[in-house]
């Protein structure tokens, strides 16, 4: 049943140019300055700080197209360097946890969280946990707050664009038509551009008049989801916060070669890695694993080359975590459908049919890999400690020849020994 209490305010907490800003935390002398970051292969602009948001470049625009305004601009260019990304992320969503249990990290830059009761008044927990996050982190946070979900996130909006104090907006019963009428519909949570459209031609423009919309009505022309918008901008909470550890079903690995690959020992090598970092993900979540999905693709967009691509299910006999025992029932999928004489743009591994360990179940013939197992958690350790890969396999490969180009990646200042912040004295 739900359990869904009325009362409490829900607060969305939004990274302001996330990327962007993590590359300012160790370079302060980026401050003010216009930077992006680019996607794998240093192809696409992914990210932007404000001032470039302020040039029009637009988001997704490949990075050639606007050589020009780099030069002009001296805009600052960056590889996207995940690991520090995720690193930051870790530590704004504790810093978010310590004060909330009910907390549903929403993406890499986001977080819902239900407001205690204890906190008598929202707003001054919004900004005392926004300065908070600034201080400890260095990164600028915009902070909306309603009773639903739908409501925070259209406080959120307005936040950014400079409403409420001190980037924090609450949307209450009080404020709520002026705030809701200054949004425009296809700017509210979960309205695409097909619904926007109906909803103009019907006379629906912002978010006020979608909130005095007939539920019915909608639902009976929309959907349902769109009638859960409605009674949500009314503040009848419709769309519950999925609170942390719910585990995932399944976990997929793959990345798009650097380039066009067609040797067996390179695929290996990249599916191997898959494979490990798959294993890692499952270990994190106290799951195993008893079917392994292993795909291989050449590019679709290369239409003047043979086109091959497979996917294969390897059943396991019994349940497993442990790297090793993943990596060869990958190697084994990878075997039966690789095929020599095309020239491959993709590969990965999908991890299917969880369970949790308490639920193994023991096999006579295949007895549990207690002792792979273990190997498997130490190497975990280990490489939390000093780096991603300190421990790696050899059917890895010494270095990922296939991996993505990252010419302008920064330092990975907080997750490698190596590349530690150094002050000089
Ligand atoms: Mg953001």
């Amino acid at each position: 049943m739900s359990s869904i209490r009325q009362d409490n305010f829900i607060a969305i907490i939004d990274c302001n140019n996330f990327y962007a800003s993590c590359e300012r935390v160790f370079n302060p002398k980026l401050n003010k300055k216009p930077i992006i970051v680019l996607s794998n292969n240093d192809g696409c602009v992914i990210a932007r700080s404000q001032e470039v948001k302020d040039l029009g470049i637009p988001m997704g625009i490949p990075v050639f197209k606007i050589r020009h305004l780099v030069e002009i601009y001296d805009i600052q260019i960056f590889s996207s360097n995940f690991s520090l990304y995720g690193d930051i992320s870790n530590r704004i969503m504790s810093i978010i946890r310590s004060g909330n249990s009910e907390i549903e990290v929403y993406s890499i830059d986001e977080a819902f969280v239900t407001i205690n009761p204890r906190y008598t008044d929202p707003v001054e927990y919004a900004t005392k946990l926004r300065n908070k996050i600034y201080q400890w982190t260095g990164i600028p946070v915009s902070i909306g707050i309603g009773k639903t979900k739908t409501l925070a996130k259209v406080a959120n909006h307005l936040s950014k664009r400079g409403i409420g104090k001190d980037n924090v907006c609450l949307i209450d019963s009080k404020n709520d038509q002026n705030l809701l009428q200054q949004v425009k519909v296809h700017d509210i949570w979960g309205v695409g551009r097909r619904k926007q459209k109906f909803l103009k031609i019907n006379g629906i423009y912002n978010a006020y008049d979608l909130k005095l919309a007939n539920p019915q009505w909608i639902q009976k022309h929309m959907t349902v989801i769109s009638r859960h918008t409605v009674d949500e901008l009314n503040g009848i909470k419709k769309i519950e916060l999925e609170y942390e550890n719910a585990t995932k079903k399944s976990i997929s690995t793959s990345r798009s070669f650097s380039r066009m690959i067609s040797d067996i020992t390179t695929i290996r090598n990249a599916i191997s890695s898959h494979a490990s970092r798959s294993a890692e993900k499952l270990r994190s979540q106290d799951s195993f694993v008893s079917s392994i999905g292993v795909y291989l693709c050449t590019n679709r967009f290369r239409a003047d080359l043979p086109q091959y691509r497979r996917y294969i299910n390897v059943q396991l006999p019994i349940a497993l975590n442990d790297t090793s025992g993943i990596i060869d029932a990958a190697l084994e999928g990878l075997n039966k459908i690789y095929k020599s004489g095309y020239e491959y743009k993709k590969c990965g591994v999908i991890l299917t049919k969880l369970i949790q360990s308490n639920e193994v179940q023991q096999s006579l013939f295949h007895p549990r890999r207690e002792k792979d197992e273990k190997i498997s958690k130490s190497i975990d350790k280990i490489n939390q400690a000093f780096g991603a890969d300190t421990i790696r396999y050899a059917v890895q490969g010494q270095n990922e020849s296939w991996s993505i180009k990252r010419e302008k990646l920064s330092p990975s200042y907080t997750t490698n020994w190596n590349e530690f912040l150094s002050v000089e004295t």
